[in-house]
């Protein structure tokens, strides 16, 4: 057992008083109220100073202490391609050509780096979880996966790390994908992810995430739209397909612009669903309101949307 250390006068609570948090082995093993030593039973005595026992003292002087964050969409093996080559149109087509281009000559050495240099960042501030993002496909291969294990054990005790099998560049689109996704998942991927815009055609798409998420019994995690037309939406097949699969709290979709999209009856309508397969939604907005509206399009006027295919409500 090491020493630990003090950490004095936190923040933990809004009204109450400051608290004096002592950590031994990674470990907050006591926390008392107001100035002194926690009274544990190892612990110096409350005359003595921390430093006479050997702890470390860190004075916060009242700074909020909080559990780690959680960031639960990052994409490590993407990270800081910009600097290589930036998208100068803001495009979501040109964005993915660009990255496309690029996977082409990445290295495990190159990813790694950008990975471990991206965790550092997340750590910095605060998060200690996260759930990334690693693209699977003929292209990049099994690299992205090497280099997200390794640094996922090697980063074990910083943070911890949960890997979406990815296939930015679609499945059926892209033959041989659906097989490293499998592989993938045998190597350590904890998710099935999914992009159903970005494919040939989005329900087979789903069929094969859906398909290979009962193979491994695991969970889901889809990119599932990213438009401002609420005719591109799967949404509610995603929510009926998980009632079917028994995988209600296992699915998470990101994005989900055409929500915003939809008249309010039918918002109604898809959130009800949402909610009854216990999905999660993850907005990120910093990337769509980044990327979305650009082609100047007002959005659709509300109660005259053009609906989707799979309108009717989930069964
Ligand atoms: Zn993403």
């Amino acid at each position: 057992m090491d020493s630990g250390i003090l950490f004095r006068g936190a923040k933990v609570d809004a009204e109450g008083p400051l608290v004096d948090l002592l950590v031994r082995d990674g470990r907050i093993v006591s926390a008392a109220a107001g100035e002194g030593v926690p009274s544990t039973e190892d612990s110096p005595s409350p005359e003595s100073t921390p430093s006479q026992e050997g702890l470390r003292l860190i004075e916060l002087d009242g700074r909020v202490v909080l559990p780690g964050f959680i960031e639960s969409h990052m994409h490590l093996d993407k990270a800081f391609l910009e600097e290589r080559r930036p998208n100068l149109s803001g495009t979501l087509q040109d964005v993915i050509a660009i990255t496309l281009g690029l996977k082409k000559s990445v290295t495990n050495k190159d990813i790694r780096e950008r990975s471990e240099r991206t965790l550092r960042l997340l750590v910095r501030h605060g998060a200690t979880r996260l759930r990334a993002q690693v693209e699977v496909d003929p292209i990049v291969g099994l690299k992205g996966m090497e280099a997200t294990l390794e640094l996922r054990e090697a980063c074990a005790g910083i943070a911890d790390i949960q890997i979406v099998v990815f296939p930015q560049e679609g499945i059926e689109q892209q033959p041989g994908t659906e097989e490293l996704m499998r592989e993938a998942m045998r190597m350590g991927g904890d998710a099935v992810g999914g992009i159903p815009y970005n494919d040939t055609d989005p329900e087979r798409h789903l069929d094969i995430v859906f398909g290979l998420a009962a193979e491994f019994g695991c969970g889901i995690d889809l990119h599932i739209d990213f438009s401002d037309d609420p005719g591109e939406c799967v949404i509610e097949s995603v929510a009926r397909r998980t009632g079917a699969s028994g995988l209600e709290g296992k699915v998470v979709v990101a994005h989900l612009t055409s929500l915003g999209a939809m008249d309010g009856e039918r918002a109604a309508r898809v959130i009800g669903a949402i909610a009854k397969a216990e999905i999660t939604v993850i907005p990120l907005p910093a990337t769509d309101l980044f990327l979305n509206g650009r082609d100047g399009d007002p959005p659709p006027a509300s109660g005259g949307s053009p609906g989707c295919a799979n309108s009717s409500p989930p069964g």
